[in-house]
């Protein structure tokens, strides 16, 4: 009687942790944070439709589309050194990028990546690869 007790006092206790554990899980699932965080990073890029050229516009737009992306890939138009540009991603906060064409061929070339499934690794690589050339 009594170690059937205590034997389920333990699967009590295992079933709280159980479900304790899923809704952890769960509950990390569907946290939010992530997708605020890349919704604030969008605000800061530039509205596309302001400009008039196609190329312009479609880089504009790839930033507003994946910031996470480009936040994390170089760029290597000299803005780095000059402007003190973080990543890819700052050449879109403002008009910077609407003049660059190594800005825009990185964020067009990142984004056509981005829907092949490519990983960011890889993609950092073949940016890296393709553009560091170019840096003055
Ligand atoms: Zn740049």
């Amino acid at each position: 009687m009594k170690s059937d007790n205590k034997q389920n006092l333990i699967l009590g206790i295992v079933a709280v942790a159980l479900m304790a554990g899923i809704a952890w899980v769960s509950l990390r699932g569907t946290q939010p944070v992530d997708e605020s965080a890349s919704a604030g990073k969008a605000a800061d890029v530039l509205s596309p439709t302001i400009f008039d050229d196609e190329k312009t516009r479609a880089s504009y737009q790839v930033a507003k589309d994946i910031p996470d992306v480009l936040e994390q890939l170089p760029c290597f138009c000299g803005c780095m050194t000059s402007f003190g540009h973080k990543n890819n991603l700052f050449c879109f906060k403002d008009q910077h990028g609407s003049g660059c064409t190594i800005c825009q061929d990185i964020a067009l070339d990142a984004k056509k990546m981005h829907d092949q499934g490519m990983p960011i690794a890889q993609i950092q690589d073949n940016i890296k690869t393709k553009y560091s050339r170019y840096q003055p």
